[in-house]
């Protein structure tokens, strides 16, 4: 069975088809990494796997089940973003917990995973801070953190180390390698940087003008792009 299956998904806002036919099918466990230029819809395409944006038409399916109309709460995933949305009124543990209290889980569960999620990220020593107090990396951390401890079927991540500097993106980039290893996690991760996508990938997919362009391996897109596009693209560093 499939983590995620994305069946002929259009969106459209106003006259535009933002989103154009998107199928997609992601195994569970695999680290899957849609890349494409700025504004191509990578974002839109997330926040409608997350449920926070309605698709215009076509099917959502998440391990299995039809989530087209299944508010965010209830599908099983985690997102993070860009931009860490942390509660700056909030400490860092706090942050981790907060969405686990939503669901009731029980305190001493939440204490476990927001531990067990703290040493995985060494955040440790800064579970009593507040947002304020801590380094962009150390933001996007927890923000990686809180998806963790939620324990979901499906990880969303959306660019989530473009407000790093180059060599945060780097060690950041290669604690997410490590993290997939560690939970064998099933994630979508989307970016415009070509080079995470050939490192973090089992698999890419190539989305430009709201259409996937060609879904591979890094070698196989490297090695055999389908079309100019897809050669340019992977094949030549910004
Ligand atoms: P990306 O994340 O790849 O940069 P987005 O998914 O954010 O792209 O946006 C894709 C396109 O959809 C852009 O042209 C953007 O302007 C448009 N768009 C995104 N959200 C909205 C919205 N709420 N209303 C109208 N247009 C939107
Ligand atoms: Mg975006």
């Amino acid at each position: 069975m499939s983590a995620l299956n994305l069946e002929q998904v259009t969106k459209r806002f106003g006259e535009t088809d933002v989103l154009n036919g998107i199928n997609l099918d992601v195994s569970p466990g695999e680290f899957v990494v849609c890349v494409g230029p700025s504004g191509c819809g990578k974002s839109t395409l997330l926040r409608i796997v997350a449920g926070l944006e309605d698709h215009t038409s076509g099917h959502v399916r998440i391990g299995g089940s039809l989530v087209d109309t299944t508010p965010p709460a209830s599908r099983g995933i985690a997102m993070v973003f860009q931009s860490y949305a942390l509660y700056p009124h909030l400490n860092v543990a706090d942050n981790m917990s907060l969405a686990l209290k939503r669901e009731r889980v029980g305190r001493e569960e939440i204490m476990r995973r927001v531990k067990a999620a703290a040493d995985m990220l060494a955040l440790g020593p800064l579970l009593k801070r507040r947002p304020a107090a801590l380094s962009g990396g150390q933001r996007q951390r927890v923000a990686i953190g809180r998806a963790i401890v939620r324990q979901p079927k499906l990880f969303l991540f959306d660019e989530p180390l473009s407000n790093l500097d180059a060599e945060l993106r780097v060690n950041t980039r290669v604690e997410l390698a490590n993290l997939h290893r560690t939970l064998g996690a099933t994630m979508l991760y989307v970016t415009h940087d070509q080079i995470e996508a050939m490192t973090l990938a089992d698999k890419i997919v190539v989305l430009n003008g709201g259409k996937v362009q060609q879904i591979g391996s890094p070698s196989d897109l490297y090695d055999r792009p389908v079309n100019r596009f897809v050669a340019g693209f992977i094949g030549s560093p910004k």
